[in-house]
């Protein structure tokens, strides 16, 4: 599609055309299976290894402790299965409020078949506090379970901490890292994680490609039973041109971390100043600092997420209200009521997000086209009409008071 602008890189990536290069000689050269006996099908395994070598490189950890899965949703399921099987006396899970539905309706679920779920809350900044956790994890907990970063917000947790306190604890601790995976960089060997997850597409790499990272240790049981793949903890054959197009991603996405890091921020805190500047009771979603380099999530007051959307839209601007997921559903998102954004607003949020792809041009254009958005849905709103006209009492109030306090 020609002409788009596309600020929607949470939900999904572009695949870099060096990723798309490298995976396809796997449809039609390299079709083996590398299962098979024969040097043909040796010779895509081979490959397989060489591909979780570089995503083991990129992780910091050894590639035995690399599973590959079909997406984040898989490799998010597999992790809390894998510990309820593994301690079958500890019926207790520890999650937050914010998850992604992978792990949202997973708990939800598991309510259902008697395991008692925690929640960690949040503040106003979409931040979870620690101490919460230290009160609520026992010898009854199999896992507890905390994002990396926000996909709506783009939130980052304190991961290090937490990982501490669960290893004093004896718990488990998975995150999920996909929104992080390639926007910071993450090391294994010196964070206290058990378990994380990935997906390809969320780093220009295809769509059915996910990753789990189990330490070295970690009690295991696979959730999908098949062959012996994966050192028999995922049965299922391989996906192997997307496993190669990952692997090519993870190589592709150190390259670029310093400029998603430094040029990425940049255009994303201008597009974040531009609009908050240009457009009256528009409120920033999530924390100031602590916030993946990528993303900014705003709410505009008495107007709804879905209109704004349509207009960007009809001016070829692709950007998200709430997560992808939760898109087309009239309940606002479950991470900003977590947070306890007003209902006014939680309705009117928009979440763009950036990648190695966009430009400045881009930016201003989107700079230069919200505003106006905002100020026409907001003309035909009865609830911004008896909002507006009732600040502009206050105001006149507040003048008539000075002055008269100036009189006196
Ligand atoms: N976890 C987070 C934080 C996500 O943002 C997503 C996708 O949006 C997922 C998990 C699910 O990943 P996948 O689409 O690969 O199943």
């Amino acid at each position: 599609m020609a002409n788009i602008i596309y600020v929607d890189n949470n939900a999904t990536t572009k695949v870099d055309p060096a990723v798309l290069e490298k995976m396809m000689p796997f449809f039609t050269e390299y079709y083996g299976n590398p299962s098979s006996m024969h040097n043909f099908g040796g010779e895509v395994m081979h490959h397989i290894e060489e591909a979780r070598q570089k995503i083991a490189q990129f992780l910091n950890c050894s590639p035995i402790e690399i599973i590959f899965t079909s997406c984040g949703t898989e490799s998010d399921n597999t992790a809390i299965a894998a510990a309820l099987e593994a301690y079958p006396e500890r019926r207790h899970v520890i999650t937050t409020r914010v998850e992604h539905s992978a792990i949202m309706n997973q708990t939800k679920f598991l309510t259902k078949k008697g395991y008692t779920i925690s929640y960690l809350n949040v503040d106003k900044y979409g931040m979870i506090d620690i101490e919460e956790l230290r009160e609520l994890i026992s010898e009854k907990t199999a896992i507890v379970s905390v994002m990396y970063a926000n996909n709506e917000t783009g939130v980052i947790y304190p991961i290090e901490k937490i990982g501490k306190l669960c290893r004093e604890k004896g718990v488990v601790f998975h995150t999920d890292a996909v929104q992080v995976a390639g926007k910071l960089p993450i090391d294994l060997k010196k964070l206290p994680v058990d378990m994380l997850s990935l997906s390809g597409h969320k780093l220009h790499a295809p769509k059915g490609i996910g990753v789990l990272y189990v330490r070295k240790g970690t009690r295991f049981k696979p959730f999908l039973i098949g062959g012996e793949q994966e050192h028999g903890r995922r049965g299922g054959t391989e996906n192997v041109a997307t496993i190669i197009g990952l692997g090519e991603a993870c190589r592709l996405a150190e390259k670029h971390m310093a400029y998603e890091n430094t040029e990425i921020r940049r255009l994303r805190d201008k597009l974040e100043k531009g609009i908050l500047d240009a457009v009256p009771n528009s409120l920033l979603n999530g924390h100031k600092e602590s916030r993946l380099p990528n993303t900014v999530n705003i709410s505009f007051e008495y107007v709804e997420g879905e209109a704004i959307l349509l207009l960007l839209n009809e001016q070829g601007i692709c950007a998200s209200s709430g997560s992808a997921c939760t898109s087309g559903s009239i309940e606002p998102s479950h991470v900003l009521r977590a947070m306890g954004v007003p209902f006014t607003a939680a309705h009117g949020s928009i979440r763009f997000s950036l990648s190695r792809y966009n430009t400045e041009k881009e930016i201003d254009k989107i700079i230069e086209v919200a505003p106006p958005i905002i100020e026409r849905l907001r003309s035909i709103s009865p609830f911004w009409r008896r909002e507006n006209a009732w600040l502009k009492e206050q105001e006149e109030r507040e003048r008539l008071q000075k002055q008269q306090k100036a009189v006196h």
